[in-house]
């Protein structure tokens, strides 16, 4: 067996740029999947670089909105009837998180993580070559009702608090910006100027691995089907080659709390389930930069295969069978405010959010567990985080001093071990 000083499980985003950083802490380093590096949450995302994501989703708090969800009559929330029971005890969690006070607890924990995105992700695509898979145009919130207008004008006075790019825009103003957007039903919209919007997520996340090998780090493509403590290090069964790390990195995303609850460290964590579909504009129209359509629960964001319309959450078991109900009822939606052609692709993709109930991740070392530890649960924003978290849990490993306080991140806040 061979035994490195660091396995980390999951190449993904998350896992890819752990993996980076740990090798050019001088660790040997595995990293592992059943996939290629990147093919999963990691790809099928809107492709955001969310500068200004510091305020979390939260659950709704307002009976009108609870009901409408309830009943299926929304848009940008669905879920399965069959599923309740298994998802039931998150969402309790996740609506008990979502107070103002403890909402405003979760945007300043987010503002030392999100402060870090841009360049994290810029050193690595540097060094990577992969500059050309991202554009620097920010993005846009589209309104359609005047008080979602009002709303969005008291975060973007926040954001503008914390030095961010944040710009109202009239339907003017956003026909300046994007001039095939038909306004007529709009009112205005909502310019982040400082996210980065990537045409590829999945290519950038490989080209992120392979300067990971270049770095000397080295790749196995296994399922990963079992983590034991022996001998002082972690043994990782595969149907592949088995190997041992004297740390082991959990980065498997929305796979992540099946592994920890088979060595007893339990997390309250759940999925949102999301969509997409390419479709081709029609004719000579373009999109300039992503947008989200605030009121129906939608985003179009231009990419290298077409317009990736994604949907907002599905509450359901991870593996239940996909139901793309919502792409299907956005789609005539977001017809009415671009011209989207024929979809390129045989079937919607389905891919899972990893989500805390507090919408922050986990990064850190996992209770009564030595040599365990834990990053995962990056929710909306795991493209986004992915490398500024990856450095900020290598300086954990390694003993260096964090560049922000990781208290607030800390599996501690949930975890018991049996
Ligand atoms: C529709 C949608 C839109 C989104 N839009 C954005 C956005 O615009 N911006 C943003 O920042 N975030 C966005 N996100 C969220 C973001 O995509 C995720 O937070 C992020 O990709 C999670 O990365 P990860 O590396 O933790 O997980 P993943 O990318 O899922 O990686 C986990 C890896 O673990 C591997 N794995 C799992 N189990 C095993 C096993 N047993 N053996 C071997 N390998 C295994 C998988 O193959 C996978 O490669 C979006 C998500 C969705 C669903």
């Amino acid at each position: 067996m061979t035994t490195y000083d660091a396995v980390v499980l999951g190449a993904g985003i998350v896992g890819v740029a752990t993996a980076i950083q740990l090798r050019k802490r001088g660790l040997s380093v595995a990293l592992v999947d059943r996939r290629g590096p990147g093919e999963e949450t990691s790809h099928g995302n809107a492709g955001l670089i969310q500068r200004e994501g510091v305020h979390p989703y939260v659950f709704p708090r307002d009976p009108r909105t609870i009901i409408g969800v309830a009943l299926k009559r929304r848009t940008d929330a669905d879920y399965h009837l069959s599923s309740l029971p298994s998802v039931a005890p998150f969402l309790m969690r996740y609506f008990a998180a979502s107070t103002p006070e403890r909402a405003r607890k979760t945007f300043e924990a987010n503002i030392p993580l999100f402060a870090r995105c841009l360049e994290a992700h810029e050193a690595l695509m540097m060094e990577a070559g992969s500059q050309d898979l991202v554009r620097k145009t920010g993005w846009i919130k589209l309104f359609r009702k005047q008080a979602s207008a009002e709303e969005a004008d008291v975060q973007a006075r926040e954001l503008r608090e914390i030095g961010l790019a944040a710009s109202m825009l009239d339907n003017e103003a956003l026909n300046a910006l994007e001039p095939d957007i038909d306004t007529s039903r709009l009112a205005g919209g909502l310019h982040y100027g400082d996210p980065w919007c990537c045409s590829n997520p999945g290519a950038l996340v490989k080209s992120y691995a392979a300067l990971y090998e270049k770095l000397g780090g080295e790749t196995v493509t296994a399922e990963i089907a079992g983590v034991q403590r022996r001998d002082g290090q972690w043994a990782v069964t595969t149907n592949g080659p088995d190997i041992a790390g004297e740390q082991l990195v959990v980065t498997l995303g929305p796979w992540s709390k099946r592994l920890l609850d088979a060595v007893g460290v339990t997390l309250p964590m759940g999925v949102k389930r999301g969509y997409h579909r390419h479709y081709k504009p029609e004719g000579e129209a373009k999109l300039n930069r992503p947008v989200l359509d605030g009121d129906v629960g939608y985003v179009m964001a231009p990419m290298a295969r077409g317009v990736r319309l994604t949907s907002g959450a599905e509450f359901a078991r991870q593996d239940a069978p996909a139901t793309p109900r919502q792409l299907q009822r956005v789609l005539p939606k977001a017809r009415e405010v671009f011209p989207l052609g024929e979809s390129v692709d045989e079937r919607a993709w389905l891919g899972a959010r990893p989500v805390l109930p507090d919408m922050l991740p986990v990064i850190g070392a996992a209770p009564k567990n030595p040599g365990l530890w834990l990053h995962f649960g990056h929710a909306h924003h795991g493209f986004t985080l992915g490398p500024a978290t990856a450095e900020l849990v290598s300086q954990l490993i390694t003993g260096e001093t964090p560049y922000c306080d990781p208290a607030p991140y800390s599996p501690q806040r949930f975890t018991r071990a049996r």
